[in-house]
């Protein structure tokens, strides 16, 4: 099969393309696997991390992508919960220990043997996968397979995200950075809370203006003080400054969550600005958010093939997916990015 796989760990602004076409053996499915013959897979900050060694693949070669969605090609001994053909999705969460503490009250999440799709085994970017039948979800009929990834990970991370922030309808919520995940958040406000206001704050004016668009009631860049104080907000930026910024706009009790699985160090000397009074007096709270259980791949997919939720995306060919990484990193963005295999 073709692949498009990461070698070496490289720092993007010397290698601008760090994942090569090569041709992989078909993977053959296990007991209690599958093997699926896929369609689309969406490009995800993530990459970006594994690439530039933040959270690096725990092998190499790797192929990398975690939003993967496709047909079911072969059955393994013992798994019986899919027929050929059916339409299914791969998201970040590959595998879990399934008897720890984590695992047994539904954070599995949490795991220490937590194993990552595209990090710690094969991914999406390539024609075929192989997978635990355990770790694969239905994609409702109402979605169309390009659709359906970046719900796999922006959608079900952005999801759990609001849960975390614990926001009720009427409260007010910020967004800073507005890229795949956030614009489906807002979406989902939208729908969800529809008393509540998003303010986002985002560097460029293009999608300071996407976010108005989709019915954001204020944007900003970042810093810029928002019109009203905020109850809670997500962060899904790789920067510390709209950290300190957002904490400064929170209400008394309000709460910050992180949706980033690493933050990069260039401004992490903002940190040491840190004023307890302005920043965190007043029972606020940061919390990050890490991976996804399985329950918020399942419940996100329903709610978002219910109302629908249908993501803003760009198509590129799987041989281009160093390009989409590129464009990714570059902040050209609106909406989700998605790999179109076959
Ligand atoms: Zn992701
Ligand atoms: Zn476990």
């Amino acid at each position: 099969m073709k692949a498009m796989v990461l070698e070496n760990i490289c720092r993007l602004d010397e290698n601008a393309r760090p994942l090569r076409m090569i041709t992989l053996p078909d993977p053959v499915p296990g007991k209690g696997e599958i093997v699926l013959k896929l369609s689309v897979c969406g490009v995800c900050h993530t990459e970006l991390d594994e690439i530039e060694g933040r959270t690096p693949p725990t092998v190499l070669p790797m192929v990398l992508g975690h939003q993967a969605v496709g047909r079911v090609a072969a059955i393994g001994l013992d798994a019986n919960r899919f027929t050929k053909g059916d339409r299914v999705g791969v998201a970040w969460i590959f595998s879990a220990c399934g008897s720890c503490d984590f695992c047994r009250t539904g954070r599995e999440n949490l795991c220490s043997e937590f194993l990552a799709t595209g990090r710690d085994a094969n991914g999406g970017y390539a024609e075929y996968m192989c997978v635990s039948e355990d770790f694969v979800y239905a994609i409702p009929d109402r979605l169309e397979d390009a659709e359906a990834a970046p719900l796999l990970c922006a959608g079900a991370i952005g999801y759990r995200s609001m849960r975390l922030a614990g926001v009720s309808n009427g409260q007010h919520l910020g967004l800073t950075g507005f890229g795949a995940s956030a614009h489906l958040v807002l979406k989902m406000v939208t729908h969800r809370y529809p008393e509540s206001k998003v303010f986002v704050f985002a560097r460029s004016k293009k999608e300071r203006e996407f976010a108005r668009d989709l019915g954001a009631c204020w944007a900003g860049n970042i810093g810029e003080p928002p019109p009203e104080p905020l109850d809670a907000v997500i962060d899904t930026t790789p920067a510390w400054k709209p950290v300190m910024e957002a904490l400064k706009c929170l209400r008394p009790g309000g709460r910050l969550v992180i949706n980033a699985i690493r933050k990069e160090s260039r401004d992490s000397d903002l940190l040491m600005q840190l004023d307890y009074p302005v920043h965190l007096w007043m029972e606020k709270e940061i919390k990050s958010v890490a991976n996804v259980a399985r329950q918020d791949v399942r419940e996100f997919l329903e709610i978002a093939a219910d109302i629908p939720i249908k993501p803003e995306y760009r198509e590129y060919a799987l041989e281009d997916a160093n390009t989409a990484l590129m464009e990714l990193k570059h902040g050209k963005i609106r909406g989700a990015k998605v790999l179109r295999i076959g």
